[in-house]
């Protein structure tokens, strides 16, 4: 066959060229940042890019040589978004490390990854220095801040000063050009099951995500929007947020490390912010100081939520209560992250209120760039009715096929298996009913946990809700409800089983309910169920 060759350019998809727009066409256009210390911090993405430009330069002088990884232990804020663009553009691999998770924890990725930097905020510094002596490839220890706010004494070896590093350097160097496949950035799995395992993002890979990101029927973000990331860059690099927002030159605002209601309130007041994304518990937090204090929104217009299901009763508060649409997305960090959101097509226009709420609460449809299929036991593809649930796989030009520094791929067939299980309509819309792991199999029949969740967080009296497994004697596996109650609310075991009356099937309504103080969250604020379980398994039922 004699293909005739395309007479395009070829400019390779690289990570420097995002900046390099944002400083060429909106340079002025503004970056705020909340900083550790409690002040505002605002420059331009001018002023961004040639930082950036000074921190390689600043890296390389350190000794860092291509595929060197840089890791970070920070939040949201502007010196990080430098190191996000300061180490990639360059060809360093930008390690993001959570700043939550167990310290043993922390060291073993430190390590996993062979970090030859590490770069911290200055709350972190405590921490940092009970981990320095365990992290053994690190050579440099960068503290993002000035020199006086180094500790007159530390255990930390070789402590630099960020703003010393950037001072020295003049910026003049040109972001090189390399191949597109190239390694960008690496972040790790939560590992709620076994040790965490390292994605390796692609130069290429990034910048085809940060278009699919900003899509209309996706984050649909412009040049008009000012935007907000609460998720953390140190999560799947804040959804690739601070890539998207380059590439389409909007103001970006960075939350720090408050992430509070009333911190969060009055930085979307003060800077007007448009368009923010986070998961359902930070909007718990927003959603309750706006409540308790009959406040109002003056510019948040749209918000995307994500990385766990989103109840359908924040949905509608956040809607009817407060006029900020709702778009309902799934993702992980093997796809960059994101996979599918959930937005009406104008053939769902006509229907009622009622019906387009309950799309809406699906996790919804791929964008361009990824494709999803469902799967029973024996690897069979199932119908896209609604109704067959099976393993989710995915692929697509965001998705990994390897995890770092492991030979044996995951892929099935070369589709990604995502450990979720979830049904398809008609329409494509996919919706998670469970984790393969979380699922519920009563007499034979599956039962969703999340669908139980959901339901559970509508009543005015719970806070938070988690459905388990639990062995049953007669069935197999019965649901068991636990949930923690908003302060001052009371509610009996009878009242939230009467409340699944005439909202499911009998026989899928919890068998029991546990009220506890608190729920057991990993480091990025998804239940964990598998403590649930744990704790639990020998739940005496009290009727069989
Ligand atoms: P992570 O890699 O830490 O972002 O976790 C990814 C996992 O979070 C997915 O495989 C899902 O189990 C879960 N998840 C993410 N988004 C959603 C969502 N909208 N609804 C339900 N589960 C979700």
């Amino acid at each position: 066959m004699s293909l005739l060759p395309g007479q395009m350019m070829q400019l390779p998809l690289l990570i420097s060229s995002l900046i390099t727009h944002a400083a060429r066409h909106s340079g002025d256009t503004e970056i705020v940042s909340k900083r550790v210390e409690g002040d505002l911090h605002r420059y331009t993405w001018a002023k961004a890019e040639l930082r950036s430009r000074k921190l390689a330069q600043a890296l390389a002088r350190l000794g860092c040589q291509p595929g060197d990884r840089v890791g970070t232990l920070a939040w949201n804020g502007y010196r990080h978004l430098e190191i996000y663009y300061g180490t990639s553009g360059t060809g360093l691999v930008c390690h993001t490390v959570n700043p939550r998770l167990f310290p043993d924890q922390i060291t073993w990725i430190i390590n996993d990854a062979a970090d030859k930097v590490l770069c911290f905020d200055l709350n972190l510094l405590p921490l940092v220095e009970k981990l320095a002596p365990a992290c053994t490839t690190v050579k440099h220890f960068v503290l993002l801040g000035f020199r006086e706010q180094l500790p007159p004494e530390t255990a930390i070896p070789n402590l630099l000063a960020y703003e010393d590093l950037i001072a020295a350097e003049d910026g003049d160097l040109a972001w090189p050009t390399f191949d597109e496949n190239t390694a960008s950035s690496i972040c790790y799995t939560s590992g709620t099951t076994g040790d965490p395992k390292g994605a390796v993002y692609s130069h290429r890979s990034t910048v085809l995500h940060s278009f699919g990101a900003a899509l209309p029927d996706s984050m649909n973000i412009s040049s008009r929007d000012v935007v907000l990331p609460v998720v953390p860059m140190f999560h799947v690099n804040a959804w690739g947020i601070p890539y998207s927002a380059a590439m389409i030159g909007c103001k970006l605002v960075f939350p720090g490390p408050h992430l509070d209601g009333k911190s969060l309130y009055d930085l979307f007041e003060a800077e007007q912010v448009t368009f923010s994304a986070g998961v359902p518990t930070v909007w718990l937090g927003l959603l309750n100081h706006v409540q308790a204090n009959g406040l109002k929104f003056s510019s948040f217009k749209s918000t995307v939520i994500g990385g766990a299901a989103c109840p359908a009763s924040m949905i509608q508060t956040l809607e009817d209560d407060f006029n900020v649409e709702v778009v309902h997305a799934w993702g992980m960090t093997e796809l960059s992250p994101l996979g599918t959101l959930s937005r009406l097509r104008s053939k769902h226009l006509g229907l009622s209120k009622a019906e387009q709420r309950a799309l809406l609460a699906k996790q919804g449809k791929v964008i361009y760039g990824i494709d999803m299929q469902i799967v029973n036991a024996d690897g069979q593809v199932q119908p896209w009715d609604g109704e067959a649930s099976g393993d989710l796989l995915v692929r697509g030009h965001w998705v990994i096929n390897s995890y770092f520094g492991k030979a044996n791929a995951p892929l099935r067939d070369g589709w990604f298996p995502t450990g979720d299980v979830a049904t398809i309509d008609a329409d494509g819309f996919m919706l998670i009913t469970d984790r393969s792991k979380d699922v519920i199999k009563s007499g034979g029949e599956w039962i969703s946990s999340i669908a139980l969740e959901n339901l559970a967080v509508a009543h005015p009296a719970v806070h938070q809700a988690a459905v388990i497994s639990v062995a049953h004697p007669q069935w197999g596996e019965r649901p068991l409800l636990t949930v923690v109650l908003k302060p001052g609310a009371t509610a009996t075991r009878e009242d939230l089983l009467a409340f699944y009356e005439g909202k499911i099937p009998r026989w899928q309504v919890p068998n029991d309910v546990i009220f506890l103080p608190e729920l057991p969250h990993t480091a990025t604020g998804k239940i964990q169920k598998l403590k649930l379980r744990e704790a639990f398994r020998n739940h005496q039922w009290s009727e069989l």
